[in-house]
């Protein structure tokens, strides 16, 4: 597929790609279930109006559900959000297929356990448990409902039939699915925190970074990053001990999280540094939630049986420029961090923009000694 193609679906950022390729998984299902509809009709299971009716109901709802997904609108809301409202429609589908009728309809039973089989792949246990119950009752709804509407089609006797397997076999399901959900999450949790601060790990803010440039709207597409490194933390190890080391930084993860906004995510990035992501902000602002963090930092007191160790740290700043990758940006990161070390440690720098190379000016005559010495105090104060 050509790469034009392949934006045009999938659009160009990394969450709405991962989406819609779930979307594409579903829509296999929904040709296979039309097709099966149509060959329902086929052999006279139903009149062909109501495979139409199916068609119909799925082919909008799916679409709809994929033009939402592919606009810009789907971003401001969370990805369970828009995997619940699918499978709400998905089980809604399948209700509509039983109260069609037909004497295969028992089948159905398998295509509702399966919805809990997604859910619990993809959502919380607390959705499981909301998708399951609303599963089990709009199927009872359906039944009791099309029982008394269409007692000719659907009699009751039969009815009990059906809903005593789909009631001896969902909630079953349902306890299953709970389980499943609820140990998936631990290890999506062991897979993106770091053991010791808790905080997220290099592997899962690598993916968030990803995340956010691969964003691509200028109001949204601005992001500064700061890697924060803790200064002489071999020194707090050598002379108190690895134990008050790890409980340095258990302390300074502490103070991290609590003093940055709430879109704005640390992580350890590994041994004893850290990187905050900012998202929407400009560097200056990112500066300053650094500064908080610093005197945070001396004024906190460390819990009981921790050492008072006010350790200071040097942090480089970036902001990312436009269209630059992350390599590069977690580079210029770096250097800053660097030179903050360099020139002291316990500060702050913001890295410079590459400037491109401009060939050297002549100096022109009238370049007077103030302008020289105006642009050197200028270069200083940068530095
Ligand atoms: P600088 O100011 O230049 O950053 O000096 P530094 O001593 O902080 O830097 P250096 O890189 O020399 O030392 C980092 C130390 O961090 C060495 C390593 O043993 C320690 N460290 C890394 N991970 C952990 C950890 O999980 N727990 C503890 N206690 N120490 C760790
Ligand atoms: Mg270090
Ligand atoms: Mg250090």
């Amino acid at each position: 597929m050509s790469k034009k193609l392949r934006n045009l679906i999938l659009g160009e950022d990394a969450r709405q790609r991962r989406q819609i390729r779930f979307f594409l998984l579903t829509s296999v299902m929904y040709v296979a279930c039309g097709m099966l509809t149509v060959y329902a009709a086929a052999i006279g299971v139903w009149e062909p109006w109501r495979s139409h009716v199916m068609l119909a109901y799925t082919a909008i709802g799916h679409v709809a559900s994929y033009a939402f997904i592919r606009s810009r609108h789907s971003r401001r809301i969370p990805n369970t959000s828009l995997l619940l409202s699918q499978i709400v429609f998905a089980v809604s589908a399948t209700d509509l297929a039983y109260a069609m009728g037909g004497e295969a309809r028992a089948a159905l039973i398998v295509i509702f356990a399966m919805h809990l089989m997604f859910t619990m792949l993809i959502l919380q246990p607390r959705q499981t448990f909301q998708i399951g119950m609303g599963t089990m009752l709009s199927l009872l709804l359906t039944s009791a409902a099309m029982a008394w509407l269409e007692p000719a089609r659907f009699p009751w006797r039969m009815e009990l039939l059906h809903m005593g397997i789909a009631m001896g076999i969902l909630p079953v399901m349902l306890v299953v699915a709970i389980r499943v959900a609820r140990m998936r999450g631990q290890l999506e949790e062991m897979a993106q925190r770091d053991a010791l601060t808790g905080l997220f790990n290099r592997r899962h803010m690598g993916t968030l970074m990803e995340d956010a440039i691969s964003v691509k709207d200028p109001a949204r597409g601005r992001l500064t990053i700061a890697l924060l490194d803790i200064d002489h933390f071999k020194r707090i190890n050598d002379t108190l001990g690895h134990q008050a080391g790890d409980a340095v930084l258990r302390h300074f993860a502490r103070v991290l999280q609590q003093n940055v906004r709430g879109a704005d995510v640390p992580a350890r990035w590994g041994g004893e540094e850290f990187l905050l992501l900012f998202p929407d902000t400009p560097g200056t602002n990112a500066l300053a939630a650094l500064e908080r963090v610093r005197s945070q930092l001396l004024a906190a007191t460390p819990r009981e049986g921790e050492p008072d160790v006010r350790a200071t740290f040097s942090a480089g700043v970036a902001q990312r420029l436009p269209g630059e990758s992350l390599d590069k940006l977690l580079e210029r990161a770096d250097h800053a961090l660097y030179a903050a070390k360099e020139q002291g440690r316990n500060r702050s720098l913001v890295a410079d923009a590459p400037t491109p190379p401009v060939a050297p000016r002549q100096p022109a005559a009238e370049d007077s000694a103030a302008t020289v010495a105006a642009e050197a105090a200028f270069s200083a104060a940068r530095r």
